[in-house]
């Protein structure tokens, strides 16, 4: 395959709500266009919050990612612009809440997503702006959504919260990886752990960040996301905090986030 036809697929993943990956799919999404990558954000959980951060109003998800699994639409047909050039949305609508019974029976129920993005492959090479990162946002839960997210990816990004139970649950996200690796997708990897909504005024939350490098070593990204308001607020005005204030400290933090998966990136396609 030509190098500029590859897509890097990525999904975040954390069966934790609140840790900060659908802030971290919006805005790593955000900052990899800024520095000149074509992504796409695939929003796999039905709450539709990245979709709805990203200003894509409910009524405008005519195609959505249900479509998609089921078959109904492509990819390519259901993908929208947002507010930030060069950053596309597959949006997602509570409609996702009833897939996993409408596709139980099938034998192929696990690679919906990656069928639609092996089509989607081919309809890319005519883009006049080739998509070259997917970002998958799953729902807080290691349900079929997020198996499709994991099966379908080169690599997982678990966004995790500077908190006291941050290892907690870690350890199943992680054999749920391994199982997905043997049965499902055995080319997957663990791109990096990212730390989230970590403040520096808490000195537990710093004990946290030496527990977890400790325990993961280089799987951790060297950035660390900081808590700030900006970040929190942005979604609200359907912006990436990028836009919404880029000289903030969580900005900055996701800028620093993207250009060390790109550095990741290249380290793992020399291998
Ligand atoms: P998840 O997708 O894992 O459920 P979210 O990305 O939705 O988590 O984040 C949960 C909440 O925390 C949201 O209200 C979000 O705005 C807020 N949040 C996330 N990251 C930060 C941050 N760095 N600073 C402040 N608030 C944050
Ligand atoms: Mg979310």
């Amino acid at each position: 395959m030509e190098h500029q036809d590859c897509i890097r697929v990525l999904v975040l993943a954390n069966q934790k709500g609140g840790v900060g990956k659908t802030t971290t799919a919006i805005n790593l999404g955000t900052a990899l266009a800024a520095i000149g990558e074509t992504v796409l954000i695939v929003d796999l959980d039905p709450q539709g919050n990245a979709s709805t951060g990203l200003g894509i109003d409910p009524s405008k998800r005519k195609v959505s990612t249900y479509d998609v699994l089921t078959g109904q639409k492509t990819l390519a047909a259901a993908i929208q612009s947002t507010v930030v050039p060069r950053l596309y949305i597959v949006p997602s609508t509570m409609d996702l809440l009833g897939l996993e019974l409408s596709i139980a029976d099938h034998v192929d129920r696990s690679f919906k997503l990656k069928h639609a993005l092996a089509v989607f492959a081919n309809d890319n090479k005519s883009r006049s702006d080739k998509i070259t990162y997917v970002l998958i946002d799953c729902p807080p839960s290691l349900n079929l959504l997020t198996i499709n997210g994991l099966a379908a990816s080169d690599s997982v990004l678990v966004p995790l919260q500077c908190e006291f139970f941050a290892l907690e649950g870690l350890s199943q996200l992680l054999s749920t990886v391994e199982h997905v690796k043997r049965s499902l997708n055995p080319a997957l990897t663990i791109h990096g752990v990212v730390l989230t909504m970590f403040d520096g005024r808490n000195n537990l939350a710093s004990q946290v960040v030496a527990d977890v490098r400790s325990f993961l070593g280089k799987k951790v990204y060297e950035t660390i996301i900081p808590r700030n308001v900006r970040v929190s607020e942005a979604p609200s005005y359907g912006k990436p905090v990028l836009l919404y204030d880029l000289k903030c400290t969580g900005s900055q933090a996701y800028l620093k986030l993207a250009s060390e998966v790109i550095q990741r990136e290249r380290e793992l396609r020399a291998a």
